[in-house]
């Protein structure tokens, strides 16, 4: 299998990719403007590997990583291009760019308070703890990716916006907050991407996990895009080995590894290098668990979705959950309503065996929960949508189906209404119990797991 090394492309010398000569001047132009504002970072396996240069711009993977000129408002897109055409310098642009910026990101930063667990009265930067069992961890070396992805709402860590950061140097933090809530089974570690770490990295924050030994820990996940966008992380890197070695200490000290990894679409499965990847992992006894968010201009296609668990099953890997796209940043390019979303996962379902209906969706990770939509039904003559939790604050919330009134455009939780002419869903006053405040204002919170 061939080895590409690594080379990472961003705003400062996409314009040396060799195969963007199949663009016109305009399109860099478009490509070089909203770059400035999202996520851009891509590398020469993505390039080389992956992107279906014959179908560029309309190629998934494309759009995927780079920037499209339907991402931004058009006033943004204006705004911006205007700056650029002039020559303003990135010193210039700032302001603008943080302007727009903010106005993508609907979270003000004081809402990111009610995920952060705290001990002993300080809160823990780098921890969010939602639903029980789970504790997210976001180690401060791996807020970034091997490439970005267009739709990704993580964006915040990326680009500077500091005070969006969360980060821990503070495993030992993490161990003695594990110490004391005994109802914890799982850490999640992730990021931007935990495995654009070093071994040496990943085992300062895994091996102290495993040496303090705690009874309740049973479940370590990683969560990691590295298989889509570096397969090689886990083949021939430098300290590949010691990587694979590292997750095999987890399994022989009793715990279960679950690689949860992100994908898009099926065309990020066909390479050699990804096969390789994952039976490598596998070998290790780690598990891998499959999630993706379902987004339009990309995989609002049943069949992409149905090839997609086919081939992760066909591999050896574990459809996990099917995530509907987050209210923020380019939102309006890549939202799919609920009720088309239901449909194209419905039909997915349909096509493969029982293997890949481990998967669930379609999911929002709202303010509230995980809450999926089950599908359209009719109740008494009224046209209504079925959902359910599937993670809630309140655990008790899990698993009661609830009612809202038929909204075919509504493509987020805070868009629906509840059904039967009722005031508020059955959740809202646990909701406003836990947190005093207006409804809508309380719900999301920028930074979690997909
Ligand atoms: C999705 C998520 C988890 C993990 O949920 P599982 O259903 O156990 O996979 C944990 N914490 C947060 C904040 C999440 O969004
Ligand atoms: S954090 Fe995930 S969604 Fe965001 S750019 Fe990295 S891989 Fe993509």
């Amino acid at each position: 299998m061939e080895h590409i090394p690594y080379k990472a492309y961003a705003l400062s010398n996409f314009r040396q990719i060799p195969q963007l000569a199949c663009l016109t001047e305009e399109q860099l132009f478009d490509i070089q403007v909203v770059g400035s504002v999202l996520p851009f970072k891509t590398n020469s396996y993505v390039i080389e590997q992956l992107i279906d240069w014959d179908r560029v711009p309309d190629d998934p993977i494309f759009r995927l990583t780079f920037p499209q000129r339907g991402m931004l408002r058009p006033e943004h897109f204006d705004d911006v291009a205007a700056h650029i055409r002039a020559g303003t310098d990135a010193a210039g642009l700032k302001p603008a760019l943080q302007r727009i910026r903010m106005q993508l990101n609907p979270h003000p930063a004081g809402q990111m308070a009610h995920n952060i667990p705290s001990l002993d009265g300080e809160p823990l930067d780098g921890m969010q703890h939602k639903y029980r069992e789970t504790v997210l961890f976001f180690p401060s070396q791996g807020q970034t990716c091997h490439a970005y992805c267009t739709f990704c709402f993580r964006w915040p860590q990326f680009v500077g916006m500091n005070d969006l950061k969360f980060a821990s140097k503070e495993v030992d933090t993490l161990i003695r907050y594990l110490t004391v809530h005994p109802e914890v089974s799982d850490v999640l570690i992730t990021g931007g991407d935990p495995m654009i770490m070093s071994a040496k990295h990943l085992a300062a924050y895994v091996g102290p996990l495993l040496e303090a030994d705690l009874p309740n820990l049973r479940h370590i996940r990683i969560g990691t895009k590295a298989l889509t966008f570096w397969p090689y992380r886990f083949i021939d890197d430098a300290d590949s080995t010691a990587i694979l070695d590292l997750f095999r200490r987890v399994a022989r000290s009793g715990r279960h590894l679950a690689l949860m990894a992100h994908f898009n679409h099926p065309q990020e499965m066909r390479t050699p290098a990804l096969a390789q990847a994952v039976a490598n992992i596998r070998e290790t006894g780690a598990v891998i668990r499959t999630q993706s968010p379902l987004l339009a201009n990309i995989n609002d296609d049943p069949m992409a979705w149905a090839r997609m668990w086919d081939k992760q099953v066909d591999l050896g890997m574990v459809p996990y959950y099917m995530f509907v796209a987050r209210d923020t940043g380019a939102q309006h390019y890549f939202a799919v309503p609920l009720v088309r979303a239901q449909e194209i996962f419905r039909e997915a379902y349909q096509r493969v065996s029982g293997l890949g209906r481990t998967v669930r969706g379609p999911s929002m990770s709202a303010g509230p929960g995980k809450v999926q939509m089950l599908g359209v039904s009719e109740v008494r003559g009224e046209k209504v949508m079925t959902l359910r939790f599937l993670q809630g604050r309140d655990p008790d919330w899990v698993h009661r189906p609830f009612f809202a009134a038929y909204d075919p455009d509504a493509a987020w939780l805070d868009d629906l209404r509840p059904a039967f002419g009722e005031k508020e869903f059955f959740f809202e006053p646990g909701l406003r119990h836990r947190y005093a405040g207006p409804r809508n204002a309380e719900q999301d919170e920028p930074v979690e797991a997909w």
